[in-house]
């Protein structure tokens, strides 16, 4: 870990391992049996620690895994071996081609010149590698504009070493718009079936992420998908399948109080005096700050729980801690109890969304900003439970 085991912990994260195989089963049994499950984990496994995550999607069965480079796809070959196909979702760069061919990953191609370097490549191994052609049916991102596919299509036939081992579009609204998913579904299959010698029964076929399985068809051609967010039990979205889907969330973020005070009605608090005080207050200030991924945005803004009860912000997030208004506890709070950031406590509870929400932002942004001073703590009981 961060050689500072030996401290007290000041401000941590717990990451309940038995929930996401949960959470893994629970989505599955809403899946077809035939549809192949790629486990997202990209980004260290949207902040929950990559090596400890993966393991246990490993040992859940998870046979495919979806990263973002080269680099991230070597961490999980340290972890388990071979035995396990790696999609790199991003664009690899030349410089990392070479790693496609070291670990036996399977690269996203959007572009003519991205196949013909890449078969070179291969020839010049004298070997064959796999790779997914990517379709863009209106994200913008990566995948080749799906009126052109076809150029892509061709070239990836004429590719002796190249093997064509799936075919994926990206959903840009999902969560929201179900009418412009549609229309991303029909260009991504419109692509697809205008290519006589493509079977799509042979390859991957995958379009859905966690939002994406709100409008997910059963015995559509989808074959696969991509799961990232839903996996760790966190649903910002409203829609019917997430109801059916009984994921629970498998981070919290907590810290713990370092002392309580007194302070007189109408004092003008914390950096650049932006909080006031309207009544005689008892504040408690945490061990934690935006230098431990609270963000900065949630000053005057967020709420953390204390024995199960909200107590707001007050002022500014600082770089190592922030105040909170604990004058309506009863009990006051003493220095050293634990606060939870994040999570369930006491019949209370912060939702990873929730906290997002607060902060202006998305769920994936909070799990990613929670920084490398935070030690992820992983509970490690049996899935059962
Ligand atoms: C990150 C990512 C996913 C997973 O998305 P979630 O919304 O977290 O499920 C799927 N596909 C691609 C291409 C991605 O980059």
């Amino acid at each position: 870990m961060n050689g500072l085991d030996q401290f007290p912990r000041r401000c941590w994260a717990e990451i309940d391992l038995a929930a996401l195989e949960r959470n893994l089963s629970a989505i599955k049994k809403a899946l077809p049996p035939h549809v192949r499950y790629i486990a997202v984990v990209k980004a260290d496994a949207y902040g929950h620690g990559m090596h400890q995550t993966v393991a246990r999607l490993m040992q859940a069965g998870i046979e495919m895994y979806g990263v973002a480079n080269v680099a991230e796809a070597a961490t999980i070959r340290e972890i388990g071996g071979t035995g396990w196909s790696i999609l790199i979702l991003g664009a690899t760069l030349k410089e990392e081609a070479q790693f496609l061919f070291e670990y036996d990953l399977i690269p996203t191609l959007s572009s003519v010149e991205e196949v013909e370097f890449l078969d070179t490549l291969a020839a010049e191994r004298n070997t064959v590698l796999k790779v997914h052609l990517k379709i863009d049916t209106g994200m913008g991102r990566l995948g080749i504009w799906h009126e052109y596919a076809h150029t892509l299509f061709d070239s990836v036939k004429e590719a002796k070493n190249l093997q064509l081992d799936g075919i994926y579009t990206h959903f840009s609204h999902a969560e929201t718009d179900v009418e412009f998913t549609e229309r991303q579904r029909r260009r991504f299959m419109t692509a697809i079936s205008a290519v006589s010698w493509i079977k799509p029964e042979d390859l991957l076929i995958h379009a859905d992420n966690s939002a994406g399985l709100t409008s997910f068809t059963p015995g559509s051609t989808y074959n696969a998908v991509r799961i990232g967010l839903l996996q760790f039990g966190i649903t910002p979205y409203a829609q019917s399948l997430f109801a059916r889907v009984p994921t629970t969330p498998i981070f919290s973020f907590k810290t713990r109080i370092s002392i309580v005070k007194d302070l007189p009605a109408g004092t003008e608090i914390s950096y650049g005096r932006t909080c006031r005080l309207k009544r005689h207050s008892k504040v408690a200030i945490l061990c934690a700050g935006y230098g431990d991924g609270i963000p900065r945005s949630l000053s005057n803004k967020g709420f953390a729980l204390i024995k199960g009860q909200r107590c707001p912000y007050l002022g500014r997030v600082t770089m190592d801690q922030t105040i909170i208004d604990v004058t309506d506890l009863d009990p006051t709070p003493l220095a050293g109890e634990e606060v939870c950031l994040i999570g369930a406590q006491k019949g209370g509870e912060i939702k990873v969304e929730q906290f997002a929400r607060w902060a202006g932002t998305i769920s994936w942004e909070i799990l990613c900003s929670i920084t490398k001073r935070v030690p992820r703590i992983y509970k490690t009981s049996i899935a059962t439970g």
